[in-house]
This record gives C-alpha cells, structure tokens and sequence, in this order.
C-alpha cells in the first residue's frame, strides 16, 4: 500500500497549533498575524516568534509546519510579501503555500529548497493548470479546490505527478476559489483582503416577531424560525426565492465532511487531508484531528471493512455549521 494519507490540520494560534499535534496531527498549516494570508483576523495568526515557536514544537514531534501565503500583494506594499517568503524560508518551514505567480517564480528563484504547495486560491483544478505550475515553478503539491468529484480527483491523478491535497472537513467554498466575487457584491470588499468572505462588520442579526433574518450587507440571507438553529450568513449558503420557492439555491449551510467516504477519497491517490478552520476555536482544532486521525489509522488497519463509527459523526456535527454534514461536491451533483 502507498505511504498513509496525511492528517493536515489548522492553527489560528499557538495553543492551536500544539492541540493539532497532541491529537495526532501529521502536519500543520498557519500564518502570519498580517495580509498575506487569507484569514486575516483581528487576535488570530502568528508573530514571528509564534511562528518559531510553532514549528519548533511541530518538529519537536515529527510534525511539519506548513506556511500560509496565499493572498496578493498589494499595490501600496507589496515588499510585505516577498519578506514573507524570505521569511518562510529562514524559519525552516517544511512548505510554503501560495498562488500568485510573481511570488511562486520569487520563491522558486531565491529559495529552490523551500517546497512549494499551490494554494486553492490558485484555482487550479485541471492537469494542463497544475502542470503548467509545476513546469514553471516546481509545485511539490497542490491543494484542490472543493469542486471535484472523487471520480475526478482519481482521473486527475493520472495525469499529474504533482501531489494531490484536498479538504477532507470544515467550511464549504462552492466557487471556484479565490474567483468569487458573490461576496465582494454584498461587501463593497475583498475577501483577499479582509480575512473572510463575510466579514463580521458586514453581518447583522434582526429580530423580527418570532423569526431572525440575517443580512450580509444590505442582502438578506436567510430568515429563521423560532425552533432553527441559524447559521453564520455566508452569501452563497443564503436561502433565496427561485421558480416560486425558497431554498438553499447553492448550498447548504453544512460542513463538508468526508468520513462517509474516506476510503474512495484515499484510494483516489491523494497524499493529505485537510481540516479547514484557522479561525476556529482549539476545541474544534483538537476533536477534528482526533476524529480523523482514529478514522485514518482505522482505515489502515482495515482497508476492506472500515465504516464510519456513528460516534465520531456525532462528534463532528457538533463541531459544524449548523450541526449538519454534507459530502459536498465529493459526491453531489449540481440542482
Ligand atoms: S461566498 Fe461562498 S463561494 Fe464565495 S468565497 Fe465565500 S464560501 Fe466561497
């Protein structure tokens, strides 16, 4: 059998980054406490001296320590980028991830040992597109957007070399990623460069009789009743009117979760699995790698007969948005 899948999971922080390890982690991924990476939160990332003390710690127990780097340099400074690379590299990081190409052929140019893991902000989700990033700045892996099948991932897999990383629990991003602008139209912002597609300053609440309608900007997202749990408004998760009636026209409000199908997803070829969440608590960070990690090393000890236990179902439904799961586009069609 080919070497064991990869648990990757997220740190926000530092007492993140070591719950990650303690519960099984087989690597980390985190960024700095600036613009350069997506998640971009007030009191979230890391400082230099996080960052040393992170992958230290990760190394400490055979862990990798990955990087995040994955939005664009800004016109009024883009030199914070470029430091960030020199920076990576003089940490000993185990892998960079990025998507913007003057910063991919820097990083190639100026540290050839750095490895380099595409970011999902590149969009890149076809062999010709991966390829092109290997040939030009030798990509070591790249992480796939959340719009494949798993009968595409297998296909895709013969026809690159390029390792293949996708996510396996966490947030849904049904566009092709780093190209939607659904958000920007309610915002008048960028996710680039505020963290997150629905920033809190845009959100709002409104009590209204007995239902709860929750807005992104000026947009109504979804309305509740008195007995539904809601959820954070993220506008392509929005239930809206179409053909006369109401639904979640995109989709739905849930986690995206791979237990049901984890031994089609490994069996796909891919080297890692990742838990989204940087801006989520240490709780969700230590019981979604211990979760997957017992789901893992269960699928190696028994390829043939694995199920997902009932028990970690629940365990992650109580981590998720609105308490609910879904195999995302791993399996389900277009409505
Ligand atoms: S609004 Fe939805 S599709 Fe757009 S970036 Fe956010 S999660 Fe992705």
């Amino acid at each position: 059998m080919d070497k064991k899948v990869e648990v990757l999971a997220p740190a926000g922080n530092l007492p993140s980054l070591r719950a990650a390890v303690d519960n099984g982690a087989d690597a980390v991924y985190f960024g700095f406490r600036n613009a350069t990476n997506a998640r971009n939160f007030e009191g979230l990332n890391f400082s230099l001296s996080d960052a040393e003390a992170g992958i230290a710690y990760a190394h400490r127990h055979g862990v990798k320590a990955n990087v995040v780097l994955n939005t664009f340099p800004q016109a009024d400074d883009p030199g914070l980028w470029y430091r960030t690379v020199d920076q990576t590299a003089a940490l000993g990081a185990d892998a960079i991830i990025m998507a913007n190409l003057a910063l991919l052929d820097y990083c190639r140019t100026h540290h050839p040992h750095l490895p380099i893991h595409l970011s999902v902000q590149a969009s890149a989700s076809n062999a010709p597109a991966i390829n092109f990033y290997q040939r030009h700045f030798a990509i070591q892996r790249v992480i796939l957007p959340r719009v494949l099948t798993v009968a595409e991932i297998r296909s895709l897999k013969d026809r690159t070399d390029v390792d293949l990383e996708v996510f396996a629990f966490g947030g849904l991003c049904v566009m092709a990623e780093g190209r939607c602008y659904l958000s920007s139209f309610a915002t008048g912002v960028s996710p680039n460069v505020e963290g997150v597609c629905s920033p809190a300053r845009a959100v709002h609440f409104e009590n209204s009789g007995e239902r709860l309608k929750t807005r992104l900007g000026e947009i109504l997202i979804a309305e509740y009743g008195p007995k539904e749990d809601a959820a954070y408004p993220t506008i392509c998760k929005g239930r809206f009117e179409a053909n006369g009636q109401v639904y979640h026209t995109m989709e739905e409000p849930g986690s995206l979760n791979i237990l049901e199908m984890l031994p089609e997803v490994i069996e796909s070829g891919v080297v890692s699995l990742k838990i989204e969440g940087r801006q989520r608590t240490k709780s969700y960070v230590a019981t979604v790698t211990r979760v997957l990690r017992q789901a893992v090393d269960a699928y190696y000890e028994s390829p043939g007969t694995f199920q997902a236990k009932g028990k970690w179902i629940r365990e992650l439904n109580a981590t998720s948005e609105g308490a609910t799961h879904t195999l995302g586009t791993y399996e389900q069609g277009w409505q």
